[in-house]
């Protein structure tokens, strides 16, 4: 009887601090925030507990005599299985919740350019246009195109053009507000969601964006063409969320249209979507 007291209490003692390795992989996983300060609260309360468990292994060492004196290290060894289940599970589901926040990201974002891919831009235009025309709020998109891609590609090969088109992605998604999304639409292409913005409030937007690109350099070449500044320009159509358009895939279709004018009209511009309204054709401005 003896015993297996003993044998109860320190075995809990062990299993307590076999709880701390799951605490600690968690507590390392976690921001310097007050839920770290928490789990290392735990991880002391555990160590106290540790001590405690000794503590009276070593006060009542042979002095259980009946089954009824079980009962208090029984409760001792139960409880610790209980931390160590529940630590193990916590540590396993910060894992897993870790590993579905990867997953997540890795399905919205491009690769390359570290902005959102194309297949979250279709939810989010049909998300965001649903929202606009519920409530009736503002929304625009914005197409932009870099000017003579293919030559800084020939000029300084593909791996450079990468690099200058990740930096004008990072410029561009700096350059707006939190709320608006910066997507890839294709290749050189991104496009520009705008939630609470009209196609004049887009345009504004547009001109300053030109303005920014092609007054910064994006790269610095490489050395065997003199590290000289890579600068490029862009081109942008924007479009605004009409009643007299079919659906959101339309109003993209005109920021395309758009941004060829604006390729025709000498590129390094912007050009707003013209629409249908009553038979006439009207200069879209919100
Ligand atoms: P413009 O748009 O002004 O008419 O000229 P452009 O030279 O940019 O025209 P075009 O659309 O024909 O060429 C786009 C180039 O962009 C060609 C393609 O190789 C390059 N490109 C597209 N995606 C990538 C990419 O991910 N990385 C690199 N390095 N180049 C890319
Ligand atoms: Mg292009
Ligand atoms: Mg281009």
């Amino acid at each position: 009887m003896d015993n297996l007291a003993n044998f109860l209490v320190v075995l809990g003692a062990l299993i307590l601090l076999f709880s701390l390795s799951p605490v600690n992989h968690l507590r390392r996983r976690l921001p310097h925030s007050p839920c770290r300060t928490a789990w290392m609260f735990l991880s002391a309360l555990i160590v106290s507990f540790f001590v405690g468990y000794l503590l009276y292994a070593y006060l009542f060492w042979g002095e259980t005599r009946q089954l009824s004196e079980l009962l208090v290290p029984m409760v001792f060894f139960l409880g610790a299985i209980f931390v160590f289940v529940v630590c193990t599970f916590a540590a396993k589901t910060a894992d897993d919740v870790t590993r579905l926040c990867h997953l997540e990201h890795e399905n919205v974002t491009d690769p390359l350019l570290g902005i959102f891919n194309r297949r979250h831009m279709d939810r989010s235009l049909r998300q965001e246009a649903a929202k606009a025309r519920r409530y009736g709020l503002d929304l625009s998109v914005m197409l932009i195109d870099v000017d003579f891609f293919k030559q800084v590609n020939d000029t300084y090969g593909h791996a450079v053009g990468d690099r200058v088109l990740q930096s004008l992605a990072q410029l561009i998604k700096g350059s707006v507000r939190d709320f608006d999304m910066v997507f890839r639409y294709g290749g050189e292409e991104l496009l520009v969601l705008l939630p609470y913005t009209n196609a004049q409030g887009a345009q504004v937007l547009g001109d300053r964006l030109c303005h920014w690109v092609a007054d910064r350099s994006l790269l610095c070449g490489p050395e065997d063409k003199g590290n000289e500044d890579i600068r490029v320009t862009i081109s942008v159509g924007v479009s605004g969320l009409n009643p007299d358009l079919k659906d959101e895939a339309e109003m993209v279709a005109r920021a395309d249209a758009a941004l060829y004018r604006a390729k025709d009209n000498g590129r390094n511009c912007v050009e707003v979507s013209d629409f249908v309204c009553d038979g006439a054709l009207v200069q879209q401005n919100g």
